[in-house]
């Protein structure tokens, strides 16, 4: 049964959004016969008029809550956003699993998979919802944020052919590994995993030519709940600068 904690956070960003004028979308509900309820599923966009497009996704994973709380933090932050930005927020795709504190879904399925399967599968709504959001847009920039709860360290997954310098900018302080593989999967030895295709969001939206840059990140679960969000909005900022100036140099 629901405990209502997604409720409580929705209406947190409702309430934010409300104050400083972000629009925000039901994009469509995630309906659970075992939770007994529907969830909305919300998008928050800002500037919409802007051309630049900079897409923002959390909560991909039930369990993960830094995501979630961290857009939640950017939301009470209205001079993060740049008016030659446009901003869509999905801050939380999998209410079922955050509501359970599970990974997956009320389904037991892993919503960070976007492919012909999960697009007709009725137990990928949340995924459906997103997509019919995202299939025509183009974006500059593509971040999932994700969490490693088993870790006490920080990476990435990214897809381009090079190491963009732009990558090793985020987690600057915080990117400690020392070896070469990371659960098996190559990496730059400092927590860069390079081109897993996998099916994820941030691989899809790569590989389907919708994100110029696409990212997931992984924060670590072993550290503090604020220390996450902080190196979540770090990197956000980072990636926010680095956009703003692409778009001045382009003028
Ligand atoms: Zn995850």
């Amino acid at each position: 049964m629901s405990n209502g904690i997604y409720y409580n956070f929705a209406d947190k960003l409702l309430k934010l959004s409300h104050i400083h004028k972000y629009f925000s979308k039901v994009i469509g509900y995630k309906k659970s016969k075992k939770m007994g309820l529907s969830y909305p599923l919300y998008k928050f966009t800002i500037n919409p008029n802007s051309k630049a497009k900079f897409c923002i996704v959390a909560g991909v994973h039930g369990d993960e809550i830094a995501g979630p709380w961290s857009i939640l933090e950017l939301m009470k932050r209205p001079k993060f956003f740049k008016k030659e930005i446009c901003y869509q927020i999905f801050p939380l795709l999998n209410p079922t699993g955050f509501e359970l504190r599970k990974r997956f879904n009320d389904k037991r399925c892993d919503p960070n998979c976007l492919n012909k399967k999960t697009l007709k599968s009725k137990n990928y709504k949340e995924i459906q919802s997103f997509y019919q959001e995202v299939k025509d847009e183009e974006f500059e920039i593509f971040i999932s944020m994700h969490e490693d709860l088993d870790q006490d360290k920080v990476y990435q997954y990214i897809y381009e052919r090079d190491f963009e310098p732009i990558y090793r900018k985020l987690f600057k302080n915080e990117r400690k590994w020392k070896t070469g593989k990371i659960y098996g999967d190559k990496s730059d030895g400092m927590g860069l995993i390079k081109n897993i295709h996998d099916h994820s969001l941030e691989d899809r939206l790569f590989s389907m030519g919708k994100s110029k840059i696409s990212l997931a990140t992984e924060t670590p679960g072993e550290l503090s709940l604020d220390k996450r969000i902080s190196m979540n909005l770090n990197n956000l900022k980072i990636l926010n600068d680095y956009l703003l100036l692409s778009i001045t140099l382009e003028q």
